[in-house]
């Protein structure tokens, strides 16, 4: 058995899981919030080995426990505690490495790096890009690396699968100095998954990385959309931060900045209220009142016209970037839905591609509604374009690429 421990910390909380690479198989999971809080929460998860049927691992059982917890170190206490009295015993077989989710790696981190003091430092650094997430990701490796001393620690980005952008798909045109001297450009975010679930369409469909040409929509809470070319990101939605591109649940995507210039100006709205505007107040939520698309489906069908409006800007969007990429790849041979909304949500999908006919896109109405859950077909056999459902799994590819970056 080689386990790998994955780590993916937040200012706040942060989530584990504990995964069999030998097997590919989660043998535990959990969560530790409400770090710094008069109670905290710990909830730890122990996976059975599958006894027969497909290897999806089932639920054994689940501990919740409230305690204060005060700070990461703290909760890594804890982590380690659940493991030691829930299984599986960290003592008996540790980790054989860490993996972390990084979210800013710049332009510097364009692949899964092994963590020492100097590469924590650059972390620490970038914390000017991220300054909500960076400083989190870093609790959470300074108190793991304390926890596991004698492991290697990996950093996994979520920027890194973007560093191949071409400089005219991540360059702003904007003053060059001014840019170049405050690192504004385009980086892209949720590379992890996009990286899996191309990894595994490919795989999925037995055809070679490098020839296929192919578009990823990860629609979660936060979304993005990448076009990939021969297993190369060459374009995604998200820019400088997680901010641009697809409507989202909380955040606009796309806006006209000069539209915040004029808040600023005639509703004399100050920066902080403006970011707070966009990244939170914004999206399905700001048009629909709600973040989550079952209730925007749930309004829709009470003829809510809010929520119909609001649907149909997220489609909108959607259906501009699938142009818009299947320009940039000059054409495309699989189109994969995923995250969220993406595994869940046909109508979406359907919305989505609805006007693509003419590039060879087809979904089949009855395989994209169908409530199957793993990884399939939904495009007709005659589209010219195949389009998946792809289930992601960020863990999983961090312990993958954790793997590979602590072995010598
Ligand atoms: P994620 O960030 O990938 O966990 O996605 C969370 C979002 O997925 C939620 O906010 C919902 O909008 C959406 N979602 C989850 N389950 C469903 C579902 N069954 N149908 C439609 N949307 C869903």
């Amino acid at each position: 058995m080689t386990p790998v421990l994955v780590i993916n910390s937040g200012s706040s909380s942060f989530k584990y899981q504990l995964l069999d690479m030998d097997t590919e198989r989660t043998l535990a999971s959990g969560l530790v919030e409400r770090i710094g809080d008069a109670l905290g929460v710990a909830r730890h998860t122990v996976y059975a080995a599958p006894t027969d049927g497909p290897a999806a691992a089932f639920l054994d059982a689940t501990r919740t426990r409230e305690l204060p917890i005060a700070d990461h170190t703290a909760g890594f206490g804890v982590m380690l505690e659940a493991f030691e009295s829930d299984g599986p015993s960290l003592t008996d077989s540790p980790p054989g490495a860490v993996g972390h989710r990084v979210v800013h790696g710049g332009a510097r981190f364009f692949e899964p790096t092994l963590i020492t003091p100097l590469v924590e430092i650059n972390i620490d650094e970038l914390a000017v890009l991220a300054p909500l997430h960076n400083p989190a990701n870093l609790a959470g490796i300074r108190a793991a690396r304390a926890a596991f001393p004698d492991v290697p620690h990996v950093a996994v980005f979520d920027t890194a699968f973007h560093q191949t952008l071409s400089p005219a798909a991540y360059t702003y045109a904007i003053d060059a100095e001014i840019a170049a001297s405050h690192r504004i450009r385009r980086y892209g975010f949720h590379g992890t998954s996009h990286k899996f679930v191309s990894d595994a369409a490919a795989a999925f469909l037995g055809r070679p990385l490098s020839e296929l040409k192919q578009i990823v929509f990860h629609l979660g809470n936060g979304a993005s959309v990448t076009a990939i070319d021969g297993g190369r990101s060459i374009d995604t939605s998200m820019g400088f931060t997680p901010l641009e591109g697809l409507v989202m649940g909380t955040r606009s995507g796309d806006i006209d900045p000069a539209a915040l210039f004029h808040l600023s100006r005639r509703a004399g709205m100050s920066i902080d209220e403006l970011d707070d505007l966009v990244n939170r107040r914004s999206g399905l939520l700001g048009l629909a009142g709600s973040n989550d698309l079952r209730d925007i489906r749930a309004a829709i069908a009470r003829g809510d016209e809010r929520a119909m409006l609001g649907f149909e800007v997220y489609v909108h969007r959607l259906r501009s970037y699938a142009g818009a990429y299947l320009a940039q790849l000059g054409g495309a041979d699989v189109i994969s839905f995923t995250a969220g909304v993406g595994e869940n949500a046909p109508a979406v999908r359907a919305g989505a591609l609805a006007t693509l006919g003419f590039a060879g896109v087809e979904i089949d109405p009855v395989r994209n509604e169908a409530p199957e859950r793993g990884i399939r077909i939904i495009s007709t056999d005659a589209s010219a374009v195949t389009v998946l459902v792809v289930p992601t799994d960020e863990e999983l590819e961090i312990a993958r690429q954790t793997l590979g970056a602590a072995r010598p």
